[in-house]
């Protein structure tokens, strides 16, 4: 049984801060990469709001220089996906592809969470070519353009208004008759002229060329059928925080996200430490995931030590 001091789950911005924060405290971090290495922003573009690249850096660069970073001090880096976890008593256990056994005195997890797609080829096709599930990060690439954004919840009108700021026409294709996002925020789209609600539309292809998105066809419940020629497609139907592989053993919020004691990344388990969109359904950014990060290797340091 391989014995570590604190194990770090997830290789997105948050567990890389966290990685460099804890290796440079001579914590001798373990990460796993996990499932996706590099995590979301790897399947992003251009990256254009993280501070301190005013000429902007890809998801890729990004995640492979803070990659860098954390080997720089001595973070362990390994591929591989926790298969086991039991959190009931410390030292935790934890098993990594199915075989490989570890005894950790503090783990970080930061698992991230998956933005949901709609599952049709062509949008696969064109991710990262005009189709995006984060309006904030790529929105500014369609300014003065038309996008669609598909969702009838909070973050699809919270992006759309958004939206509606940059671009010159903003579509929300809602599949019901009704917004399912709160009413102050219903009132910020029917308040935004160049915003058109599709009620009781789906959307049924992504239509494009060799440069990307072109339009989009949406099939309305009575049947009728309509291209509607956008550069961008906003996925704004949910997403699902990475949390599965906890088996309930932390407390989670109704959408199953990490419950922190606010303000800090202590879970409901003394020891286990959260960090990045695994515990934050509301800002989802690289620099508040890498921010978190940082909280949660300096909440693990001092626990440790006091130990
Ligand atoms: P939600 O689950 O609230 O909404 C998802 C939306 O996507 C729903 O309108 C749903 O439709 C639609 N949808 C789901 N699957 C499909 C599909 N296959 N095709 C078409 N449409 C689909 O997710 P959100 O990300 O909007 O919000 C998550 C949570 O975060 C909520 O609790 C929300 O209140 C909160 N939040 C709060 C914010 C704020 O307070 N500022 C900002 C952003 C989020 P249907 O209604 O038909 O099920």
């Amino acid at each position: 049984m391989e014995k570590v001091k604190v194990l770090i789950i997830g290789s997105g911005p948050a567990g890389f801060t966290a990685a460099i924060y804890t290796s440079r405290a001579n914590l001798s971090p373990v990460l796993y990469e996990g499932i996706e290495p590099g995590g979301q922003l790897t399947t992003t573009t251009e990256i254009e709001n993280f501070p301190g690249y005013p000429e902007g850096i890809t998801g890729t660069l990004m995640m492979e220089d803070l990659r860098k970073q954390a080997l720089r001090f001595g973070a362990d880096v390994r591929r591989g996906i926790i298969t086991d976890i039991d959190l009931s008593k410390r030292p935790f256990k934890v098993t990594v592809d199915h075989e490989h056994e570890i005894e950790a005195e503090a783990v970080i997890v930061c698992t991230g969470a998956t933005a949901k797609y709609l599952g049709l080829e062509s949008e696969a096709k064109y991710r990262g070519m005009g189709v995006s599930a984060c309006a904030t990060c790529d929105g500014f690439f369609y300014r003065k353009r038309d996008v669609a954004v598909v969702g009838g919840g909070d973050t699809a009108c919270e992006e759309a208004t958004y939206l509606a700021s940059i671009c010159r026409k903003v579509y929300l294709i809602v599949r019901k008759d009704y917004l399912r996002a709160s009413k102050a925020m219903q009132e910020r789209v029917f308040n935004t002229p160049n915003i058109e609600v599709l009620f009781e539309h789906n959307t049924k292809e992504v239509l494009g060329d060799d440069e990307g998105v072109t339009g989009v066809r949406v099939i309305s419940n009575a049947g009728v059928e309509r291209d509607i020629p956008v550069m961008g497609l906003f996925l704004a139907i949910g997403h699902h925080p990475n949390t599965d592989f906890l088996k309930g053993q932390l407390e989670l919020d109704e959408q199953k996200y990490i419950k922190v004691v606010p303000g800090t990344s202590k879970t409901s388990v003394e020891g286990v430490f959260a960090a990045g969109d695994v515990k934050d359904p509301h800002y989802r950014q690289a620099i508040t995931a890498a921010g978190s990060g940082c909280i949660a290797a300096l909440d693990c340091e001092r626990w440790l030590l006091a130990q």
